[in-house]
C-alpha cells in the first residue's frame, strides 16, 4: 500500500487487465494508432507521474475542475501528480521538446492509463485508459474535423456502426460570449430556483450549467427552455463552429447540435464534441463492475450506465469518445497562443458498449501447428525448430514443459491444432522430424531441413 496519497482517499489498485481481456485493449491500441499513424499523428509516451507543478497553471485557471487530478507527496516532500490526461501532457512538452521547430501543424498520438478522483463516490480513485491524438497549429476547423474523423472511424472498426453511436457537438464560445450567455442563462435558472430538485440547487450555486445534466423530469424541462449558448456565440465563434458543421457534412458523419450539452472546468473548451451510444437496454454481469468504481465513466456528469434493477441496465449516451479545442491549456502550458484540438477514445466504455451489442471479443489466434517433444536431449533441440519456424513466419504452440507425448497431444487436440511435429531423442540425433495429423493420427517422418516446405504446402492446401 503506498504511503503517498492525498490523505483520505481510499487507494484502489489500478484496473489490471487478465490476458483475455487485454486483447481487446491492445486491438483498439494497435487499430487506433495505425489509423492516427495513416492521417500522420506520430505516437509519442509521456510519463504517468509528473511534478505537480507542471500542471498548476491549469488548475489555477479552472481547466482542472472537472475532473479532480490525484496528488502525490514523496517522503522528501516533492508534490506530484498522476496525469489526468495524456493530450495535456502532449501540451505541456511542446516547450521542453522543442516541438516549435517541427513542421506545422504538429500531429502527435498518445495514450495510456489516467487518473482522477471521482466525483460521484467521493474521493475514490479512478483509473481509466484513454487512446489520444492531438493537432497543434491549425487555427481552423479542419483541425476538430481530422480529430473527429479519426475518432469516428476508429470507432466503426470496433463495432460502433453509425446506428449504435451518435456524435454530438456543442460551443462553450469564447470569453467574451460566455460572459453574456452566464448571465442570461443565470437569471432563467434564479427566477425558477424553487422549481429545481436539491441536487440542482446547489449546482446553481456552485457550476450552474451542470443542471443542464440533470434527468429529473422538472429540472430537464426547466433546462428545455433555458437560454443555449448556441445563440450567444460571438460572429468568430460562430464562424468556427459552422465551418466544423461543414466538414462534418461532407466527411458524412451526421451529428446533433446540443446546446445542453455545455462543459465547464474542462480542458476542452470553444468547441466541443463526443460521440455517445445510442439507448439499448443490455445486461451487465457483476464482474463489470459498474459500481466499484474501477471502471471507466464519463468525465463529465452525463449518466452513463444507470442501473434500472439488478440485472438489467440501460445503456445511455455512455461517452465512446470525446475531445474538442484545447488551445487555452496549451497557451497555460506553454506559455503563449498555441492553437490546438484534442480528441480521445475511451477503451472501458468500448468495452462496455460491444458487450451491450453483444460483439464477441477478439480471440488470440489459434496456430494450427503444434510442436511436441520427448526427453531431455529433444526439448533443448525443439527451441531451435520453434525459433525456425517463427522466422519463418509459421505460426506454432508449443509445450516445453509436460513430458508424455500422450498429454501434448492432448493439448494440440484441444487448442484445435492440425498438425504436430514430435521431436524424440531419435528425431533429434538423426536430425528428423515426425509429422503428424492430429485428427488422422496418419504421421510421416522428414528430415529437419524439407520441414518448412512441407508445412508450407500443408498451410497453402488447407488456405491458412
Ligand atoms: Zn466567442
Ligand atoms: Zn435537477
Amino acid at each position: 500500500m503506498p504511503k503517498a496519497r492525498t490523505a483520505g482517499v481510499p487507494f484502489l489498485i489500478p484496473t489490471d487487465r487478465p490476458p483475455a481481456r487485454e486483447l481487446l485493449f491492445a486491438h483498439i491500441r494497435t487499430t487506433f494508432g495505425t489509423l492516427a499513424g495513416f492521417y500522420g499523428f506520430n505516437a509519442m509516451h509521456v510519463a504517468p507521474l509528473l511534478e505537480a507543478s507542471t500542471l498548476s497553471p491549469l488548475a489555477k485557471a479552472g481547466l482542472l475542475e472537472e475532473v479532480s487530478p490525484v496528488t502525490a507527496k514523496t517522503k522528501t516532500g516533492e508534490d506530484f501528480i498522476l496525469r489526468p490526461s495524456t493530450v495535456l501532457l502532449i501540451l505541456a512538452a511542446y516547450g521542453p521538446y522543442k516541438m516549435n521547430d517541427l513542421p506545422h501543424p504538429l500531429k502527435v498520438s498518445c495514450g495510456g492509463e489516467v487518473f482522477s478522483l471521482g466525483t460521484g463516490v467521493e474521493g475514490r480513485l479512478k483509473t481509466t485508459s484513454e487512446e489520444g491524438i492531438v493537432m497543434i497549429g491549425e487555427e481552423g476547423p479542419i483541425a476538430e474535423a481530422e480529430i473527429v474523423q479519426v475518432l469516428w472511424r476508429a470507432l466503426q472498426e470496433f463495432g460502433a456502426s453509425a446506428e449504435r453511436v451518435r456524435m454530438e457537438v456543442s460551443a462553450t464560445g469564447c470569453t467574451q460570449c460566455r460572459a453574456g450567455f452566464r448571465s442570461s442563462f443565470n437569471a432563467h435558472f434564479r427566477t425558477r430556483l424553487a422549481r429545481l430538485c436539491t441536487a440542482c440547487k446547489r449546482r446553481f450555486k456552485k457550476n450552474p450549467t451542470q443542471i443542464l445534466t440533470c434527468t429529473e423530469e422538472k429540472c430537464a424541462a426547466l433546462s428545455a427552455t433555458a437560454p443555449s449558448i448556441l445563440d450567444f456565440l460571438c460572429e468568430p465563434c460562430k464562424k468556427h463552429l459552422r465551418g466544423f458543421l461543414e466538414f462534418l457534412d461532407e466527411i458524412g458523419i451526421s451529428y446533433f447540435l446540443d446546446a445542453k450539452y455545455f462543459r465547464e472546468g474542462s480542458w476542452y473548451h470553444q468547441l466541443i464534441f463526443r460521440i455517445v451510444t445510442n439507448d439499448a437496454e443490455i445486461s451487465l454481469p457483476e464482474a463489470e463492475g459498474v459500481a466499484d468504481g474501477m471502471v471507466a465513466d464519463a468525465p463529465t456528469d452525463v449518466p452513463t450506465v444507470a442501473p434500472t434493477g439488478s440485472a438489467v441496465t440501460r445503456l445511455r449516451g455512455m461517452v465512446l469518445a470525446e475531445g474538442g479545442r484545447v488551445s487555452k491549456a496549451g497557451e497555460l502550458l506553454v506559455g503563449r497562443r498555441l492553437d490546438a484540438v484534442a480528441g480521445v477514445l475511451n477503451p472501458e466504455n468500448i468495452e462496455r458498449a460491444r458487450h451491450a451489442w453483444k460483439l464477441p471479443d477478439p480471440e488470440p489466434p489459434v496456430p494450427h501447428i503444434f510442436l511436441a517433444q520427448l526427453g531431455e536431449y529433444a526439448k533443448r533441440k525443439s527451441m531451435n525448430i520453434f525459433e525456425l519456424l517463427r522466422r519463418e513466419g509459421i505460426p506454432v504452440r508449443e509445450s516445453l514443459g509436460r513430458d508424455s507425448l500422450k498429454s501434448q497431444l492432448t493439448v494440440a487436440a484441444k487448442i484445435g491444432a492440425r498438425m504436430a511435429l514430435i521431436l524424440g531423442q531419435k528425431e533429434a540425433i538423426d536430425g528428423t522430424v515426425i509429422v503428424r495429423e492430429v485428427e488422422s493420427g496418419i504421421q510421416e517422418t522428414v528430415p529437419q531441413e524439407k520441414l518448412i516446405d512441407l508445412l508450407r504446402r500443408y498451410l497453402k492446401k488447407n488456405g491458412e
